[in-house]
């Protein structure tokens, strides 16, 4: 007897994604410090803002990496993009202008905070290739929100969203869970809100304890209690069916692993795991390789799980964990993993 199953799950897909050239402008117009952040120490740049020399360094080193990939964005990360000054927001996107009329690049993206998605922000970034905005929402419970300092609240998320849909711009959402005063079922409901705006991609971080942050101090004073990597882990696989469920596909799931982000002595405490974002889709695959099994209802002997080459090491699991964890949840049955290029890239078949 042969099940497959194949769940709607974006991230899995084929096509190859765009080269993203990052341009790190560290806190710049951001009005506050949020208490769970220090970008400085994240991106390794301090507060400084790269002139145009090294805007043009770090855009032909990237592309020198472009390979087959098919499209090319350049991305404004690590601070408030659409808080800078209308003069500089201008500035930046005059150094990108002549790539984007070469066709070296194909598309700005910039991350930034749902009060700056305003009328007149969006107009004046019109006609310079914006291709995506990412909205650091954060959380849509405005008591948390409060707390880390965010000077925002959930309105700000929807007026932006709203307005973002009616200027057509396709939009991102970056969320973050373990936020200080959050309950899950708060995060479970807000992600539901969020992803019922239809957002084209999404993100997922955990709160790492960074020094330097307010949620330092607080975790320092015993107020403040990160998730554990298997909470974690968990609640970032229940947002991330929320999210693929609604047809939102999720980008990315924990941050950039580096040297800085293995250093004890920069990230205090937290869910940080350098692959996080494979732990919670070989979770995903470990609850689709139960429900396959159940559905066989085997009672003993041995089961081949067959899957597409490129979602073996999901099936396996970060050093084998999900299987040895199928193992154990079956203990009367030996599993052996086949790999067959015919089946789709989120699909497992038992047999
Ligand atoms: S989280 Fe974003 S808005 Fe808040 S201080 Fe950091 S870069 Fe600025």
């Amino acid at each position: 007897m042969v099940l497959s199953v194949q769940a709607s799950n974006a991230v899995m897909n084929e096509k190859k994604p765009p080269l993203i050239i990052p341009i790190f402008i560290p806190h710049s117009g951001c009005p506050h410090c949020c208490a769970f952040c220090n970008q400085s120490m994240i991106t390794g740049q301090g507060k400084n803002l790269p002139d145009s020399g090294e805007m043009d360094r770090i855009i032909r080193e990237y592309l020198a990496y472009k390979g087959s990939r098919s499209r090319v964005e350049l991305a404004f990360f690590g601070g408030n993009f659409l808080g800078l000054s209308p003069r500089e927001i201008l500035w930046f996107l005059e150094r990108v202008r002549p790539y984007i009329s070469e066709g070296r690049i194909q598309g700005i993206r910039c991350s930034t905070r749902p009060d700056t998605i305003t009328r007149r922000n969006l107009d004046i970034i019109a006609s310079h290739g914006v291709s995506m905005i990412e909205l650091g929402v954060q959380s849509m419970d405005d008591a948390v929100l409060s707390r880390v300092g965010r000077g925002h609240t959930s309105d700000h998320t929807r007026q932006a969203l709203d307005l973002l849909k009616a200027y057509a711009i396709p939009t991102g959402v970056q969320v973050m869970i373990g936020l200080p005063g959050e309950t899950g079922e708060g995060v479970i409901r807000g992600i539901r809100e969020l992803a019922s705006f239809q957002p084209q991609t999404a993100r997922i971080y955990p709160l790492l304890v960074l020094k330097g942050s307010r949620v330092a101090k607080w975790h320092a004073a015993g107020t403040y209690v990160p998730l554990t990597l298997e909470r974690a882990v968990d609640q970032a696989k229940q947002l991330h069916q929320i999210f693929t469920r609604a047809g939102v596909e999720v980008i990315r799931m924990g941050l950039q692993a580096s040297e800085m982000m293995e250093d004890k002595t920069q990230v205090l405490a937290g869910p940080w795991h350098p692959a996080f974002g494979h732990l919670v889709l070989s979770s995903l695959f470990f609850d689709r390789a139960v429900s396959r099994i159940r559905d066989v209802r085997p009672d003993r002997g041995a089961m081949v799980l067959r899957v597409h080459p490129r979602s073996e090491s999901r099936l396996r699991g970060d050093k084998n964990q999900t299987l040895e964890k199928l193992k154990k949840t079956f203990p009367q049955i030996s599993f052996s993993i086949e790999t067959n290029r015919d089946l789709a890239l989120d699909e497992i078949e038992v047999s």
